[in-house]
């Protein structure tokens, strides 16, 4: 039996995509890259972006046919959109052909649910929000030296513009022993790298001190995990995805710059330069504290390169905060950014506020923001000129070896497909926007 597995998205969902694989091959299935040959067609979806959401209805449209030519095929959506109230009757009414639809808090039924859909039970659905943290689930990861280690889900923030604490639910954290315990698992099997994730790993651990009476949960901070994970032998480079400027305080502030393991790669969404903006975003910072945060950072981690997201177009943006938000790109000199368009989703705060700003004018807003943008990418990236940057080499091409630095900067050069999952000490050469070349200086 083979799955063709389509994942849309954010980390946290390349990470549910690795479990998804580990239960169906205990099921007995095999992973393929051609829909034609599946007997099992599942969509991992994301409903951060509109434009997402519309790419899974018209992927699903194609899909028809295979189900037209292959009774027996079974097709499944699973991730955010899954979790979206009034997602089975939309799914039920404009593709029909979906087998089963499973929300975002129960993928460990994923193996029971296809069963019951091959035996004969009809469509299978499950939107339950249990808070319950499932451990220990198989899982298939495509890469030996780097892994993906979830240590929150859920968020409990609910910035205006967001879907995520809607489909992801309220924010619950992992038992500190439990992250500890399959960080050290992932390094005995050869990962040199580990990435913790949650949608604000910065929080991480607030809700177990809440839930713990007798107070057990007291050491569960980030800071503590970063500690603790630093001392995991064998294990180089620590990395987390995505830190909320709201929850990064002088404790962790402290733990990056002790823990020499820790990269020093400093993912902060700022989203807009505009104070006023920031209100309505309920981001919970202003533009100075932001600032006032990224010079406390730099105090004591003064290699930090930081990245960022913005989003363009959000209702009622004027070009003053327009212009904010570039000044503030300026100020902080950020190594790259994700720049998005606002999209308004459904059920959020943000969607019914009455400004919205036109398509037309948001892709200009987006093409400023960019060119900005590209301008400082460039400028730091030639600042490295001729410094030599510890890399982890990821991927191998024609001679040429692809990996990330420190400051998670891509960077290209030379080498033989042997040196992939290894770190190599990389000369820059060569500047450009996006992308950096270099020479080694060898393996380590
Ligand atoms: S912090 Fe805000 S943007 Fe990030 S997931 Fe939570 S609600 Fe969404």
């Amino acid at each position: 039996m083979q799955v063709y597995l389509a994942t849309y998205g954010c980390q946290a969902n390349e990470r549910d995509s690795e479990t998804i694989l580990g239960m169906l091959e205990q099921m007995g299935y095999r992973e393929t890259k051609k829909e034609e040959e599946a007997d099992l067609i599942l969509l991992n979806t994301c409903s951060i972006r509109e434009k997402a959401e519309q790419k899974v209805f018209s992927y699903l449209g194609t899909l028809k046919q295979y189900k037209q030519d292959k009774p027996g095929l079974v097709i499944g959506l699973c991730g955010c959109m899954a979790q979206e109230t009034d997602m089975i009757k939309l799914i039920r009414r404009r593709a029909p052909q979906v087998d089963l639809v499973l929300g975002t808090h129960k993928l460990h039924r994923l193996p029971e649910m296809i069963r019951n859909v091959q035996g004969g039970l009809g469509f299978q659905w499950d939107q339950e929000e249990t808070g319950e943290i499932v451990e220990a689930l198989p899982a298939i990861r495509p890469y030996p030296f780097k892994a993906l280690v979830n240590i929150t889900y859920g968020c409990n923030n609910f910035c205006t513009y967001c879907i995520v604490p809607y489909v992801r639910g309220r924010e619950r954290s992992r038992r500190l022993e439990d992250i500890l315990s399959e960080s050290r698992q992932r390094v005995a099997e050869g990962a040199v790298e580990l990435m913790y994730l949650g949608q604000n790993v910065n929080a991480y651990g607030k809700t177990l001190k809440d839930e713990s009476a007798d107070n057990k949960g007291k050491e569960a901070s980030f800071a503590n995990l970063l500690y603790r994970a630093q001392e995991i032998k064998e294990l180089e480079r620590i990395r987390y995805m995505t830190s909320h400027p709201r929850d990064f305080g002088e404790d962790l502030i402290r733990a990056i710059a002790d823990c020499p393991k820790v990269s020093r790669h400093i993912h902060l969404p700022v989203q807009s330069g505009s104070s006023r903006i920031l209100r309505q975003m309920n981001r919970g910072y202003s533009r100075e504290e932001y600032l006032a945060l990224v010079e406390r950072i730099r105090r004591q981690v003064p290699e930090a390169v930081f990245t960022t997201d913005i989003i363009v177009g959000f209702p009622g943006e004027t070009d003053e905060d327009l212009q904010d938000t570039i000044t503030l790109l300026d100020q902080v000199g950020f190594d790259s950014a994700f720049t998005f368009m606002y999209s308004p989703r459904q059920g959020t705060p943000a969607a019914k506020l009455a400004e919205q700003i036109p398509l037309r004018e948001k892709k200009a807003r987006l093409q400023a923001v960019m060119a900005a943008q590209a301008g400082n990418s460039l400028r730091l990236h030639q600042e490295l000129l001729g410094q030599t940057l510890h890399v982890l080499a990821e991927s191998w091409d024609n001679g040429v070896l692809s990996g990330r630095a420190d400051g998670n900067q891509l960077i290209h050069f030379p080498g033989e497909a042997s040196g992939v999952g290894a770190f190599h000490q990389v000369k820059v050469k060569e500047a450009q926007t996006w992308t950096l070349k270099g020479e080694t200086h060898g393996q380590e």
